[in-house]
């Protein structure tokens, strides 16, 4: 059953002027008091604030969190800082998870609340900005923006959806449903989510083979080099059936584990 969750309390923000400022302040007081750890359940800690990237920690489970947070929707990218400190994230185990905060500006509301576990971030979804002009005080600098759209919705956890928490069994089963992305390499990362990305496409918890050989083209462009389309999607499958993502029925047909049958059986 869900329910429904308080607002940013706004007595907060009268110490500061600028509207980022305030928002910054509203959201962080919200995420503490409203917030959980997504893989354990347990309450968050906030980061000390000279670090960059960091603005929560869970000390039981030891999962870091920065949260960035926006009015009105989600956002399907997202400005960030430097593009090669974002490279050299993906590779590193400190890379912290993003918790996405979006609010209502007239109500204060928090309308949606999503994770988006580290394992999710490979290459593809990093997207290079025009460095800085020579004019611009750091002349050459080279932002990036984050793709969110790249990210299947395996990696999307809502928390809170449309202004109403999840269960968080529900919450919890998500976030280990994937975690096996952790052990693998960036480049086997990427096939397995471009799986994902079909099997959202086709949008049926149950669904055949031949549904997913329809993507065969659509891979062959994305992975150019590969020339066993169909066999590189048959192994997917598998390896999505080994750690209970999905489940074999027989004669080619498959269904995706839903999220709370996944925080029991893992
Ligand atoms: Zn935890």
């Amino acid at each position: 059953m869900s329910i429904s969750i308080s607002r940013f309390n706004i007595t907060l923000a009268s110490g500061y002027k600028s509207l980022s400022q305030q928002i910054r302040v509203l959201s962080e007081d919200w995420v503490a008091r409203e917030g959980y750890c997504p893989s354990c359940g347990r309450p968050l800690t906030r980061a000390q604030r000279n670090r960059p990237v960091l603005d929560f920690s869970c000390l039981h489970c030891l999962e870091d969190f920065e949260l960035k947070s926006k009015k009105d929707r989600m956002a399907t990218k997202l400005v960030d800082g430097a593009y090669r400190t974002m490279l050299e994230r993906l590779n590193s185990d400190s890379n912290p998870s993003l918790f996405l905060l979006n609010y209502q500006p007239l109500t204060l509301e928090v309308m949606n609340f999503v994770v988006i576990p580290k394992h999710f971030f490979i290459d593809d979804m990093i997207e290079r900005r025009r460095p800085l002009s020579a004019g611009a005080r750091r002349a050459g600098w080279t932002g990036c923006n984050i793709l969110l759209n790249r990210v299947p919705q395996a990696g999307r956890i809502f928390i809170v959806r449309d202004n109403m928490a999840t269960p968080h069994q529900e919450v919890l089963g998500a976030w280990k449903q994937t975690l096996f992305l952790r052990g693998e390499s960036l480049q086997m990362k990427g096939w397995i989510l471009s799986i994902l990305k079909c099997i959202d496409s086709i949008q049926k918890p149950e669904f055949r083979l031949d549904e997913m050989y329809a993507f065969e083209n659509d891979l062959k462009q994305e992975y150019p080099n590969n020339r066993h389309i169909k066999d590189k999607i048959r192994q997917q499958m598998q390896y999505l059936r080994n750690y209970g993502y999905l489940e074999f029925l027989g004669r080619g047909k498959y269904r995706k584990i839903s999220r709370e049958m996944a925080n029991t059986v893992i």
